[in-house]
């Protein structure tokens, strides 16, 4: 079997402070993290911000950890 090593590349917004943190696995309500500093990296089991932007947009939600740094995944995009 072919191992293939996945590269993570931080989702949270550039210039952030503490560890960084990619999606490692997603199952139904339950999300596990990949968060890396210079020196360590872990795997966290988190709960999915799901922040949406206002009442008419439900369907576009934060995709980052509850409590994660910096803006919203959907602020992100809007550059
Ligand atoms: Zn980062
Ligand atoms: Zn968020």
């Amino acid at each position: 079997m072919r191992q293939v090593r996945r590269i993570y590349e931080c989702q949270i917004e550039f210039g952030h402070d503490g560890a960084h943190g990619d999606l490692g696995q997603q199952s139904d309500m339950i999300e596990w993290w990949i968060r890396w500093t210079l020196s360590a990296s872990e795997i966290e089991q988190v709960v999915a911000c799901s922040t949406a932007p206002g009442e008419s947009e439900q369907d576009v939600v934060c995709l980052l950890f509850e409590g994660h740094l910096g803006r919203h995944s959907f602020q992100l995009m809007q550059r």
